[in-house]
């Protein structure tokens, strides 16, 4: 069974990382991208830039980082879905033509969101409701970066997914282990709220699937920060029946990422 990798980044920022698990996956290079899911058995990835603004900080609002994931999809199209890095403080009218750029240019598949990088409340609909609205318009996903308090929170994230009932919203790393519980809550209390298990322990991962079923977990490596080896493992030893991890690492993301 091939898998589908749902949290990939292109590269790190060489003026800050020393060292990476993947070291050979470098922006502006999308063969690395697809050597990388190759070594790793995957027919897609969805791929996004690294999470802060690079260094020095001359691409404030990611679009440079954002075009080179569209380099990359659209040489790769049928391997890469391609998600945009958006800070919505930069207001309505500039996040609004940005996104519209990026989904007719590269068809952009959706926004990476890190609301403590950036400096916003996930809940705060005067920031986020413009951006989500052209999620809702383009049938985008979002995927917040989730487990670090006090900006990306699942329960603060649940409001917007709340808020937005037709757009998909993915919670990463359940969590991150302290917040485990409520991005259970946030799943269990809104249909639109999926999780990736990328950097969650085995055990939480466990729990999480217990508590809210097989249909809204998806793999997700976190290359090149962490081992898409380890963290294929995690998915390996909790007890899933076959038909169960071709669920997490495959048919959920094809759901979640509108992938054929
Ligand atoms: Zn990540």
């Amino acid at each position: 069974m091939k898998v589908i990798d749902t949290h990939i980044h292109y590269g790190t920022d060489p003026n800050v990382a020393s060292s990476t698990c993947v070291p050979y996956l470098i922006t502006g290079q999308p063969d690395s991208v697809i050597r990388m899911l190759d070594e790793e058995n995957a027919s897609h990835g969805v791929l996004f830039p690294h999470d802060r603004v690079m260094s020095p900080p001359w691409d404030a609002d990611y679009d440079k980082a954002n075009q080179q994931i569209g380099e990359a999809v659209l040489k790769y199209p049928d391997r890469i879905a391609g998600l945009a890095r958006i800070n919505p403080t930069f207001g309505a009218e500039h996040t609004q033509k940005l996104l519209r750029k990026y989904v007719t240019e590269w068809g952009c598949r959706g926004v990476k969101l890190v609301a403590g990088y950036d400096f916003y409340r996930p809940n705060d609909l005067k920031v986020v409701g413009p951006m989500l609205d052209i999620c809702q318009e383009y049938d985008l996903t979002v995927l917040f970066h989730s487990g670090d308090a006090p900006r990306d929170l699942p329960y603060l994230q649940a409001q917007a997914a709340k808020a937005y009932p037709n757009v998909r919203f993915v919670l990463a790393h359940i969590g991150m282990h302290t917040y485990l519980h409520e991005a259970i809550l946030a799943c269990k209390e809104y249909e639109n709220v999926n999780v990736d298990m990328a950097q969650a322990w085995p055990y939480d991962i466990r729990i999480f699937l217990n508590h809210v079923g097989m249909d809204r977990l998806t793999y997700g490596s976190d290359t090149p920060y962490q081992s898409p080896e380890v963290e294929q493992l995690k998915l390996k030893v909790i007890g899933l029946t076959e038909a169960e991890q071709e669920k997490v690492f495959s048919l959920n993301a094809r759901r979640i990422w509108r992938i054929a």
